[in-house]
């Protein structure tokens, strides 16, 4: 059964039609990847598997449940959390405090002491900054990972973790998410920088003004001339 199965989804921002009868699905254990250039819809896919933003039309089930009309603070507590797009962490707090914030849902001491050595292995540069305003911090993306890896996910949605990073950070982030995975959780990740996402990637779709016009395995993808003209320069 399919951890996560979207079907038939359409999303309206008044007029505009940001998303047209889209259907896909993530298996538990999978890195599957939406790819597609700016305004594709890949944010208003992940917003509303959230639980942030409603679907016009169709369906969107997790653990076999329909969770499209399910308050989003519902939806995280069921093991699904989002890394929005971008900087988002809560400025004024410590890295630490950030951090706590993630496991705000679970109130055992001791797995929260153990999770958080987790990822603070995972993230070192986290640990040495720990008592910094996370304003202040330059790597504030590895953070919302952080954060999010807190809430002990089973789904975790990757909104373009790659944005705004140097190449350095670029590699280390994917390879993260490749650590994410082989650690059991799954995740569905919207990336711009196609040949990354899809040389980790299970699985990919690709998303042309609001529709899928192709999928596949990462490496079907990525050996697409499609995908190679259009996102891979080449
Ligand atoms: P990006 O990489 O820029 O985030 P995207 O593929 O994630 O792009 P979306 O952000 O989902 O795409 O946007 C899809 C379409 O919906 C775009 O035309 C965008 O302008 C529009 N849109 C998104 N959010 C809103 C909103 N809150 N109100 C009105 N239109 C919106």
């Amino acid at each position: 059964m399919a951890m996560l199965k979207v079907e038939n989804l359409s999303i309206k921002y008044g007029s505009i039609e940001a998303v047209k009868n889209v259907s896909f699905e993530v298996n538990e254990g999978e890195v599957v990847t939406l790819i597609g250039a700016n305004g594709a819809g890949k944010t208003s896919i992940l917003r509303t598997i959230s639980g942030l933003v409603r679907p016009t039309e169709g369906t969107i089930s997790y653990l076999g449940n329909e969770i499209h009309k399910t308050p989003a603070r519902k939806i995280v507590a069921e093991g699904l959390a989002q890394v929005p797009e971008g900087r988002h962490v809560f400025a004024g707090l410590t890295v630490m405090e950030n951090l706590e914030m993630g496991a705000f849902l679970h109130t055992n001491k001791e797995e929260n002491a153990a999770l958080l050595k987790k990822v603070f292995q995972r993230f070192p540069r986290l640990e040495e900054r720990k008592n910094q305003d996370a304003a202040t911090l330059s790597e504030q993306q590895m953070l919302a990972m952080g954060r999010a890896l807190m809430s002990r996910p089973k789904l975790l949605l990757l909104d373009e973790p790659s944005m705004g990073l140097a190449p350095i950070f670029i590699q280390e982030i994917f390879d993260i998410i490749e650590d994410i995975k082989a650690q059991g959780t799954t995740v569905l990740l919207i990336e711009q920088n196609a040949n990354k996402a899809l040389s980790i990637a299970d699985r990919g779709y690709v998303l042309e003004t609001g529709k899928v016009v192709l999928s596949g395995t990462g490496e079907e993808l990525l050996a697409s001339d499609e995908v190679r003209k259009a996102y891979l320069g080449g």
